[in-house]
């Protein structure tokens, strides 16, 4: 399963209004490249991945070994819930959690293909833990750009690697030539050069990073079908691990942050998403307008975009925004901890709705935060009712 970063009417706008033919090409090219990316896609069918130096293979199949090794998990949970009795990000009616409590750095790989455009890395890896700094500068921001991740989600939520059991982080630069998209295709990550036209180089920003390895998270944790509302909440999930990524490597709270993921990587526009003020992240000759609603009556229904992945995950992101500027102080601490614990606990089922997201947004705040009398409940609940969503509150 693969997502790109780019919404696709970027590239039907550049197809439509350019008069440089290998722009245009550049952007068919890439819009090509999505409608295989997106291809819809069941989850735990036991797609067996190979990939990088070290042959190792990864399936999400259960085989009998498989089943034996999560027995084993499971085993080392309850000794593990002796000696720590509390897991700060455990709900009720949560999926038991599978990993092991470990929390030293997950091997990270970063593998230069030289413009190829084949989607798997090439067999010599250019950075690892250990070696050194490599010649290509983008494998070393690249490198640089996972280490981040990885100690975010192992400092802020405990978190190890993709699959929070230590799974690594993949990524290669300089993939094909000019390629305006960077996408994550189940194995790791892949960075287009960008032309400096229509995008700049997309290894160059963190925040595209983040959001790249969220969708690693989401698949491992909580697949969310990659289309309407619950492919919205996947890409919503996506730009808030990385935004938060982004503020927790400047320190910065949520009053100093910009909101915007992406910024500076269409030349000539502000960013590629804003959080604060969605659907005026850009308007540019070359890039068009951000289409993103600010709100869930104005969403989109049509079939465009899988069923607009890109634009309703837009108004989410401004409900994210408006609980955690009315909290203020860090994203990644209260509303952080709410949406991680909703994901981490698979409380969402694989093609769920905003509402029903709302809901467990709910109640993992009223859980963790004093109930629906506390003083955070009714902030949040503010929040999903400014941007107009159907909110159906919890039980408890
Ligand atoms: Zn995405």
């Amino acid at each position: 399963m693969a997502h790109g970063v780019v919404p696709p009417h970027i590239y039907d706008h550049i197809i439509r209004t350019t008069n440089d033919p290998d722009l245009k090409n550049r952007a068919q090219s890439a819009l090509h490249d999505l409608s295989n990316l997106h291809s819809p896609h069941q989850p735990g069918q036991g797609e067996g991945i190979t990939a990088g130096d070290d042959d190792t293979t990864y399936t999400e199949q259960q085989t009998p070994q498989g089943q034996q090794e999560i027995k084993e998990l499971e085993q080392e949970d309850e000794q593990a819930d002796k000696n720590d009795p509390v897991d700060p990000h455990d709900l009720p009616g949560g999926r038991k959690r599978r990993q092991k409590r470990q929390s030293t750095e997950v091997p990270k790989f970063v593998y230069n293909i030289h413009q190829g455009c084949d989607e798997n890395p090439p067999s010599m890896v250019d950075r690892k833990i250990g070696s050194p700094i490599a010649q290509d500068p983008d494998v070393n921001t690249v490198y640089d750009s996972l280490t981040v991740v990885d100690n975010f989600f192992r400092t802020v939520f405990g978190y190890n690697g993709i699959d929070g059991n230590g799974r690594d982080f993949r990524g290669t630069v300089h993939y094909c030539d000019k390629y305006l998209n960077a996408f994550w295709n189940g194995a790791g990550m892949f960075f287009g050069d960008g032309d400096g036209v229509a995008f700049n180089k997309f290894s160059d920003y963190l925040d595209v990073i983040g959001h790249e390895f969220g969708h690693g998270i989401i698949d491992a944790k909580n697949p969310l079908y990659y289309y309407g509302q619950s492919g919205a909440i996947n890409e919503h999930y996506a730009d808030v691990f990385g935004i938060m990524i982004k503020q927790w490597n400047k320190s910065q709270t949520v009053d100093q942050s910009d909101w915007l993921v992406g910024a500076g990587l269409i030349p000539g526009a502000r960013a590629l998403r804003d959080f604060k003020n969605p659907g005026t992240a850009y308007n540019t000759p070359s890039a068009g307008q951000d289409q993103q609603p600010n709100n869930y009556a104005s969403r989109y229904t049509g079939r465009y975009d899988n069923g607009g992945v890109h634009l309703n995950s837009g108004f989410l992101n401004r409900a994210f925004y408006l609980f955690a500027t009315s909290l203020g102080g860090n994203s990644w601490d209260k509303p952080g901890r709410i949406w991680f614990a909703v994901l981490y606990n698979n409380l969402l089922t694989y093609n769920t709705n905003i509402s029903s997201f709302v809901t467990q947004t709910l109640f993992a705040c009223s859980y963790f935060y004093g109930g629906k009398s506390g003083t955070v409940y009714p902030k949040l609940l503010e929040a999903w009712r400014t941007v107009g969503v159907p909110i159906v509150e919890p039980t408890s």
